[in-house]
């Protein structure tokens, strides 16, 4: 095992979207990268040579959130390239199919609660273990990638999902608390509507919902990352435990 002399980030759901623009904005501010993907390896490897152009040495890791152990295999891939944590971004996600509650099956909620919800506690976890100054860490800070869904609740489209999102702001407000005289921040961000696949995969549903948002446009994956960029950064030293909407006022 190797021990990086410069920070390292591991960022779920790294190849596309929002997870990729996070990516490169931290390559860009100086840290080496584990990205993880689920399926499309060649996504994960075009963001990896994106942030190897900025400097960042770049590791990419399959691992479906849904699978057992996949969390295990992560850590262990970190531990391996890098040998040290200082940013985890709990990105990955998945937006089942818009349906109301009554037609949801046991497979689609089990999915859904395993990878929006169980798979972000546990990799938060996993990331005291390697950070926290009660473990021998240096600290570092950990990054909710929630949904605006949290509060507006999905109705009639996914519940399941606003539901699996509400859990994980609890868990950054809770888990703040658990380490924070530990080095560790932890801080959550709820995006509104972000042009990106996850959206693509829902035909019309961008032009649909976009006037109705108060800047009066989508979102882009950039715009999220830029507050991810400032929440890791020591100007944002003094925010623990909060979730911040970056929705352009939905
Ligand atoms: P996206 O474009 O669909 O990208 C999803 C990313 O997650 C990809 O890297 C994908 O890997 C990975 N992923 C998918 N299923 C996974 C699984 N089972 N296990 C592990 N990784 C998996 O999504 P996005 O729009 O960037 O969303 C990123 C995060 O923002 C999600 O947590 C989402 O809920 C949240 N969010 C998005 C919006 C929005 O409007 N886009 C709004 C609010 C919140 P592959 O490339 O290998 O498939």
């Amino acid at each position: 095992m190797t021990t990086s002399e410069r920070p390292v980030a591991l960022v779920t759901g790294g190849s596309r979207g929002i997870g990729a623009a996070i990516a490169r904005a931290l390559a860009a501010a100086g840290y080496d990268l584990l990205l993880t993907y689920a399926a499309n390896a060649p996504a994960a490897d075009a963001v990896a040579a994106d942030c190897a152009s900025f400097g960042a040495n770049t590791v990419v890791q399959q691992a479906d959130a849904a699978a057992l152990g996949s969390v295990e295999r992560v850590f262990a891939a970190l531990d391996e390239g890098f040998g040290r944590l200082d940013v985890l971004v709990n990105n990955a996600g998945v937006l089942p199919d818009a349906a109301r509650t009554e037609t949801f099956s046991a497979e689609r909620v089990s999915r859904v609660l395993t990878v929006n919800t169980a798979a972000v506690v546990l990799c938060a976890g996993a990331a005291v273990r390697r950070m926290s100054t009660a473990h021998g860490g240096g600290g570092g800070v950990i990054i909710n990638i929630s949904s605006r869904a949290a509060e507006l609740g999905g109705a009639g489209e996914f519940v399941d999902y606003a539901m699996s999102k509400a859990a994980v702001d609890i868990m950054t407000r809770a888990l703040a608390n658990e380490v924070a005289r530990e080095g560790i921040r932890v801080l959550g961000i709820r995006p509104g509507l972000i042009d990106t696949d996850m959206n693509a995969a829902h035909p019309g549903r961008l032009d649909r919902l976009g006037p109705s948002i108060p800047l009066g446009r989508v979102g882009t994956a950039e715009e999220v990352a830029q507050v991810v960029g400032w929440l890791v950064s020591p100007a944002a030293s003094y925010l623990t435990g909060i979730t911040i909407d970056v929705s352009g006022g939905r």
